[in-house]
């Protein structure tokens, strides 16, 4: 039952509103099949009626743009989106994130902004590199996750030899919810284990109706060698995988696995069903100073991404806010406690799979999209208290890190305002290091680069070089004693530089330079974070 249903059953709307919403992102590795389900949860929603719309739609999103040509060059996605749709009661926000590895940062953002993630594995290949790293960031803030094992309509790996992978590489308990029968050319169907079902999968795209009976029963219908097979499985899952327990997987420590084909619709529908049963309503959101809940009857949330020209003839930015508490009403005036400023926000938007609307309410758990001209950072705070902040929204240190060369000096302060903009969108990390006046810019991928240089000189036509500089990472430097940090800043000077925020961060060669660095200074905490 969820916390926030009030007992007597005359809950306010707020309440009601919070105990319905679903706020989740998609992680999986490219291919495994993340867009297909997308879309087929937005054809259960109702959001989309049309197969392929979730692509077209991106094509036409593109052609707005010139810096998308990136995007269709390598046909990939390099934006976030947000999209609305509600099923069985339920309110879901699903946050698309970007799927090349290249824009990991942009997507570890998004995470900060679920509750839930569905992490899609391909069932052939099981956990890859991408998956992981997702699934470290997911861990790093206890989100809880559903697998779905996709693909099963193929040839795939044995279905306990993938729960085993789960547990052992991401050292997460898995609990098979379905269990597949065959796979590929011999795919009968999927048991549901807790609802004691089976569904015949058809290969003809029609939709059988599920059957009400035990696995002997089952077994009966299926070819000889698949029905022995198939009772050794359902024994088995029964007595070696831990039964679905609510508690652990909302802590983030086992996860709900689902097997299906988005690709043919199989079992697409029980997951999105049961993602409204299992998961949980808007968190209770870590800030000072003190958490936030949900049903807090004062508006507040927080930006976890601005994209700016979306229309290169406009400078104009849209700031995505996840509303964390109270009931947003359009016209409101928030409160800045970064700045001090209030802004009113007048044409808030909302996101469904193919519009975008003005919002004229909003609860928590929804993204809006606050247009604006640069006074929104991600980060930042918004809300009708003017002492609050949310916490918990890193910087990630960058793993490559360039100097930057104008070729034409004269336009230094073009430049400067290219680097301020778009290190406020998120798509660089911007550095100066004490000693000199140049920038130093840091990206966690190589194709972040080309995206960065490709705007810098579309949007703010500046051309610029990016060139080796002698740092490999850097790690944000603190220290409980304000003086034996200025003694470790005033005795480094040649390897400090300085975020744009003023934060001083340590520049290293390599991570020998690291180690040797930490070592000497015990009393120096070197982050690859930082909050802010
Ligand atoms: P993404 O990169 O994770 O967004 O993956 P896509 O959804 O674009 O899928 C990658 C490829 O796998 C496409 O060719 C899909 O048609 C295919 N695909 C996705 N789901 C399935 C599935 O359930 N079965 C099969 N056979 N192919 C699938």
């Amino acid at each position: 039952m969820d916390a926030a249903v009030s007992h007597d059953g005359a809950g306010s709307d707020l309440e009601r509103e919070v105990a319905r919403r679903r706020t989740f992102a998609i992680i999986s590795h490219p291919d495994a099949g993340k867009t297909t389900l997308t879309e087929k949860l937005l054809l259960l929603g109702g959001a989309i009626h049309l197969a392929g719309q979730v692509k077209a739609r991106g094509e036409r999103r593109r052609t707005r743009s010139d810096w998308m040509s990136i995007e269709q060059q390598r046909g990939i996605s390099v934006s976030t989106a947000v999209m609305r749709f509600d099923y069985d009661g339920h309110a879901f926000n699903l946050l698309d994130t970007p799927g090349h590895e290249d824009f990991s940062e942009d997507t570890y953002r998004t995470l900060t902004a679920v509750d839930a993630a569905i992490m899609v594995l391909d069932a052939a290949n099981g956990i890859e590199t991408q998956t992981r790293k997702l699934f470290e960031v997911c861990r790093l803030r206890d989100i809880p996750i559903v697998t779905f094992i996709n693909k099963i309509d193929r040839e795939g790996q044995d279905a306990f030899q993938l729960l085993d992978e789960i547990q052992e590489t991401l050292a997460l308990d898995a609990t098979p919810m379905s269990w597949p029968v065959g796979m590929g050319g011999i795919l009968q169907g999927m048991y549901d284990l807790a609802g004691r079902r089976f569904l015949p999968y058809a290969r003809h795209g029609e939709h059988p109706e599920p059957v009400q009976a035990e696995p002997a029963e089952i077994a009966e219908r299926l070819p000889a060698d698949q029905a022995e097979q198939f009772l050794e499985e359902a024994e088995l899952v029964q007595e070696a995988c831990p039964a679905f327990d609510a508690e652990a997987f909302r802590a983030g420590t086992m996860t709900p696995v689902f097997f299906g084909s988005a690709l043919k619709e199989f079992g697409v529908e029980e997951l999105l069903w049961n993602l409204g049963r299992m998961a949980p309503p808007p968190r209770t959101q870590p800030a000072e100073p003190a958490p936030v809940e949900p049903t807090n009857q004062k508006v507040s949330g927080f930006v976890f991404k601005v994209q700016a020209n979306m229309d290169p003839n406009h400078r104009d930015r849209v700031a995505y806010f996840r509303l964390c508490s109270g009931r947003f009403e359009r016209g409101m005036k928030l409160k800045q406690p970064r700045t001090g400023k209030t802004t009113a926000v007048h044409n808030p938007i909302m996101f469904f799979a193919q519009d975008r609307d003005l919002a004229e309410e909003a609860w928590p758990g929804d993204i809006l999209g606050i247009p604006n001209h640069g006074t929104l950072r991600v980060g930042d705070t918004l809300s009708e208290r003017s002492d609050l902040r949310f916490t918990g929204i890193p910087n990630f240190a960058p793993e490559i890190l360039r100097r930057v060369r104008l070729a034409d000096p004269m336009r230094a302060k073009h430049l400067q305002r290219a680097l301020t903009d778009l290190a406020e969108e998120g798509v660089t990390q911007v550095f100066r290091p004490v000693v000199d006046s140049s920038y130093i810019v840091g990206v966690v991928g190589q194709l972040q680069l080309d995206v960065l240089a490709q705007r810098i000189e579309t949007e703010y036509k500046v051309q610029a070089r990016f060139e080796p500089s002698p740092f490999d990472t850097c790690r944000w430097v603190t220290a409980d004693d304000e003086d034996e940090l200025q003694r470790f800043i005033d005795r480094n000077r040649s390897a400090i530089a300085e975020d744009r925020d003023g934060a001083p961060v340590y520049m290293a060669r390599n991570f020998f330079d690291l180690n040797r660095i930490q070592e000497e200074n015990p009393k120096i905490r070197f982050s690859a974070t930082r909050e802010r």
